[in-house]
């Protein structure tokens, strides 16, 4: 597997009410299905990387944190689209409790996600893509060497990013799937 999209997941994928971990409370953001139909149509593969400090702060369990996340993964299967796996930061360097509290290197925009999944699969990340609608989401992408687009869905809609930071500032995924398909 030699480039993928790096997704964020919450503000990205699916709405984000903060700290989402409900079932009963995911609801995808609109057009998220066809965005990822049309790029697994030209075999591009997904990854999730998600900051999760909602564990670290005690909000909700690793437990609670896969279950709501295996129900997104299972959604997007029935529509035949695959997440090859999910990578996610449960630490918070001041908020975490416990063993969570510390300055991880896998918090983004540290790149420590990106380069796990990197190991494990073989990414090039120079041909990879990171798509998030928070500045530390591209920050990262940027760091690991990744093409970036900002979406401004989710808390993309708060903080603005400089557009010579990013390869690209979409509405949405729908209108970044359109991007990457353009400029493959
Ligand atoms: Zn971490």
């Amino acid at each position: 597997m030699k480039k993928v999209i790096f997704l964020d997941r919450d503000g990205t994928i699916n709405e984000d009410s903060g700290f989402v971990y409900k079932i009963e409370d995911f609801k995808f953001l609109p057009k998220v299905i066809d965005s990822l139909k049309l790029l697994s149509k030209e075999n591009f593969k997904f990854i999730i990387v998600t900051n999760q400090s909602g564990i670290g702060r005690g909000y909700y369990t690793e437990e609670d944190f896969l279950r709501f996340n295996n129900h997104i993964v299972n959604e997007l299967l029935k529509d035949g689209i695959k997440i090859e796996k999910t990578y996610y930061c449960p630490h918070h360097p001041e908020h975490g409790v416990g063993e969570y509290k510390m300055d991880c290197t896998c918090r983004k925009p540290k790149t420590g996600l990106v380069i796990k999944a990197k190991e494990e699969f073989g990414i090039n990340l120079l041909e990879s893509i990171m798509i998030g609608d928070h500045p530390g989401d591209v920050e990262m992408g940027k760091k690991a060497g990744c093409k970036t687009i900002y979406v401004l869905t989710g808390h993309g809609k708060r903080h603005e990013v400089d557009s010579k930071e990013v390869n690209f500032i979409a509405k949405d995924l729908y209108e970044a799937a359109k991007w990457i398909l353009n400029n493959k």
